[in-house]
């Protein structure tokens, strides 16, 4: 593989990278070769699968388990990957849930976690890995964010919410911090055929696909190669931008 794109020497961290989008962007980053820590929650096995994936391809990587809503655990995450590879490079907020009903039905705890998962795990995990960017001068931070915050969708009040959230916290850290040479970018994603859309009513996937110009769900590894960019020394000059993957659906 030629040098372009090359994420040789860098150390990853992949939120919720056990499954769906997650695990494709963990084993695109280990494909270009970054070491990658793949963060997971609930499904040990599931990370451990893509963990052995990245090292038969001969890469480097290791699972952790962290409930990233949990600052402290957010903690623990990111000290592990610089204990375990030396270093910490990329930070991917990929962790999120869906909790899908019409407000009148929400409670708030469906709101609460939602926010939690999606919104608050990324303040947590990049509160801590600035930390140790700003050190160094070097980062990339790359949170993924949905075509939800910019569209809106019915029944998903909370989760637009969070993903709207994590567009406005992109926009404000790329300022913060690019003095120190790090740069903080969104990936707005359409809709994706991983598992999490299992929880969306059917007729509401059917009429949002309707909207889709390229007329089809993407392909979860279709969200990685855009993060893979993000995260190359290629995509230098670009901060604080949320990146479209959804098939021409929010033209913004
Ligand atoms: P998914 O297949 O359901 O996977 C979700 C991942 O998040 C799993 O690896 C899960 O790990 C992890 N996770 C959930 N809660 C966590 C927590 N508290 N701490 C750590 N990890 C946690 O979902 P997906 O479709 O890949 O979605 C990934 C991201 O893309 C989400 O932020 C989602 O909002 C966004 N997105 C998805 C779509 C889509 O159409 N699929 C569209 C736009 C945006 P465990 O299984 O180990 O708990």
């Amino acid at each position: 593989m030629s040098d372009l794109l090359s994420l040789k020497d860098r150390v990853a961290v992949v939120t919720g990278g056990s499954r769906g989008i997650g695990r494709a962007i963990a084993l695109e980053l280990a494909h270009r070769g970054a070491a990658v820590v793949v963060n997971f929650n609930k499904s040990p096995d599931a990370a451990e699968a893509v963990v052995n994936e990245i090292k038969a391809e001969g890469g480097k990587a290791a699972s952790f388990q962290a409930d990233v809503s949990n600052l402290l655990a957010a903690q623990s995450l990111i000290k592990f990957a610089v204990d375990t590879f030396g270093d910490l490079h990329i930070l991917v907020n990929n962790a999120g849930i869906t909790r899908d009903t019409l407000i009148m039905m929400m409670s708030e705890d469906d709101w609460d976690v939602v926010q939690n998962t999606n919104l608050k795990s990324t303040f947590n995990c990049s509160k801590v890995a600035v930390k140790h960017m700003m050190r160094k001068r070097y980062g990339r931070i790359i949170n993924i964010s949905s075509v939800a915050g910019q569209m809106g969708n019915p029944g998903q009040t909370n989760y637009s919410a969070s993903k709207a959230g994590q567009i406005g916290f992109t926009k404000a850290l790329a300022r913060e911090v690019a003095a120190r040479n790090i740069t903080v970018n969104a990936v707005a994603p359409g809709f994706v055929g991983t598992e999490i859309l299992a929880s969306m009513a059917p007729e509401v996937l059917e009429a949002a696909l309707k909207l889709v110009p390229l007329a089809r769900k993407a392909k979860p590894e279709e969200i990685a190669y855009a993060v893979a960019f993000l995260a190359s020394d290629q995509a230098a000059y670009i901060t604080g931008q949320a990146l479209g993957v959804d098939g021409g659906m929010a033209m913004m």
